[in-house]
């Protein structure tokens, strides 16, 4: 079984979601008491925000991609970054490391793209909303990203910082994702991408209006398709 390194803590509840998922996916695959054979890096995630808060990308880099290193030389044989956010600084890790990185917005193109999606609605923090890197890259994949209005885009990004990653989940929180979801559905986006790694611990097919892609799971599944030695992540 290969061993999957995971740089997470941003933040941990999504990175415990992970944890199971993983392990769960094991288990089922190969049976009895077989679990994953995992690495976790759980950084520090105040730390992380703070450079977020700044704009300072390149010390965010500098910091995943030591995390990586040392997942690396600790064994891991291929690498995920527990956040969909941080995949802006996913080149620094590339460049840092030389395992392969399975990389969260590829696993959930090719989600969309199996299942015939090609307009999603994506709620995801303001930086991968905003920043332009989420939609390029699934613009490559066919895929043309829609986001919610601006303001509806901070109700996304709040919820996710002040509530999510804090552990809080509240109803009027899934009222209003399930609101900007119907209001999109509207508009004309065919699928909804949890494109955050804790929107699921809030909201899932049954609470929205479109069929649900959760990048969560999606990145754990290809995960567990790698430790078993059934797919090949893209190499860096
Ligand atoms: N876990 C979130 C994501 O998938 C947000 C936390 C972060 O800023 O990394 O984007």
């Amino acid at each position: 079984m290969n061993t999957i390194g995971l740089i997470g803590g941003m933040s941990w509840e999504s990175t415990a979601t992970y944890y199971r998922m993983i392990n769960e996916g094991i288990r089922d695959a190969s049976g009895g008491l077989s679990s994953a054979d995992l690495l976790l890096h759980s950084l520090d995630f105040s730390r992380v925000v703070a450079l977020q808060q700044a704009g300072q990308w390149d010390a965010a880099g500098q910091m995943l991609g030591r995390a990586g290193a040392g997942l690396q030389a600790a064994g891991a044989d291929c690498l995920l970054i527990c956040t969909n956010t941080m995949h802006l600084v996913a080149d620094d890790v590339r460049r840092m490391t030389n395992v392969p990185l399975i990389d969260i917005i590829d696993e959930t193109a090719s989600a969309l793209k199996a299942a015939g999606k090609r307009r999603p609605l994506l709620l995801a923090t303001r930086y991968t909303m905003e920043h332009g890197f989420y939609a390029d890259q699934m613009g490559r994949h066919g895929i043309d990203v829609t986001v919610p209005g601006a303001s509806d885009r901070g109700i996304v990004h709040d919820v996710i910082f002040d509530e999510l990653c804090q552990g809080q989940l509240q109803d009027r929180s899934r009222q209003n994702y399930a609101r900007i979801v119907e209001d999109a559905r509207a508009d004309g986006a065919d699928a909804v991408i949890l494109g955050c790694t804790e929107i699921s611990l809030l909201v899932g097919p049954s609470d929205l209006a479109l069929p649900c892609f959760d990048s969560t799971e999606i990145h754990a599944r290809a995960a567990i398709r790698f430790a078993l030695g059934q797919a090949k992540a893209r190499a860096a």
